[in-house]
């Protein structure tokens, strides 16, 4: 999205009554949207670990992929006092999230970059995260996690969400009924989770928490 369109995004908001929303009006707002959309935002188990994790580490710098509409990122923003960058490739998803990060009026605590995130290790090559959360296509987690953890402080966290995938990957009975497509995807979470388990670097622990969170913690 150009400059341009994002400031029509920004001065349209500017206008709107919305802007006076409660953060509990936002989050169900957002909550709406999410349901009526179907854009797949963490589950409310996992969120509420994932906020644990936040106030027991304390990051001060926080890399998200796959921001949807901002869901994840503004209860992140709104837990702990972090800088948060977060990436996210579908244009709608992009504009959804901008306005609620601007009615949550976070902006100047959430960057969000229009990119594919794979594409996007040069923007962020010069910064550092104290916690990495990794929340978007599923078939490229392995290549997130390779891409981006070398941007990761000493002991720095970092999270996975859907390492379930809705529960199919703990079942093989149902494994077996699902598209080949589905099949593939599971078979590249569950390559993910054994190279994770096998990562000399990081000590991870996997959750049945939500859809399946994986916490990773940077070796000294
Ligand atoms: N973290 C969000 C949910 C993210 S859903 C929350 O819990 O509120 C996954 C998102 O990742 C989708 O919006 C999808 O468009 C995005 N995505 C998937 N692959 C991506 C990629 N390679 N780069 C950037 N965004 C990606
Ligand atoms: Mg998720």
């Amino acid at each position: 999205m150009d400059a341009q369109k994002k400031n029509v995004i920004v001065m349209d908001l500017a206008l709107n009554k919305d802007l006076n929303l409660s953060f509990d009006e936002i989050e169900l707002q957002m909550r709406a949207y999410a349901q009526e959309y179907k854009v797949p935002i963490i589950q409310d188990a996992g969120l509420a670990f994932l906020e644990m994790i936040l106030r027991l580490y304390q990051p001060h710098t926080i890399l998200e992929i796959g921001t949807a509409i901002g869901y994840s990122a503004i209860r992140m923003a709104h837990t702990i006092p972090a800088s948060i960058v977060t990436i996210e490739r579908n244009e709608e998803m992009v504009e959804q999230a901008l306005k609620n990060i601007h009615l949550a009026k976070l902006d100047n605590r959430i960057k969000l970059i229009f990119k594919d995130a794979l594409e996007c290790f040069d923007d962020l090559k010069n910064q550092k995260f104290d916690l990495i959360f990794i929340d978007a296509a599923k078939a490229q987690y392995l290549n997130f996690f390779e891409l981006f953890t070398p941007l990761l402080t000493e002991h720095g966290v970092v999270v996975c969400d859907n390492m379930s995938f809705h529960g199919l990957v703990l079942d093989p009975e149902c494994y077996s009924k699902q598209s080949r497509s589905v099949r593939g995807l599971i078979r590249k979470l569950n390559h993910f989770k054994e190279n994770l388990l096998q990562n000399s670097k990081f000590d991870t622990s996997i959750f049945n928490i939500g859809d399946g969170m994986a916490v990773s913690v940077r070796k000294g």
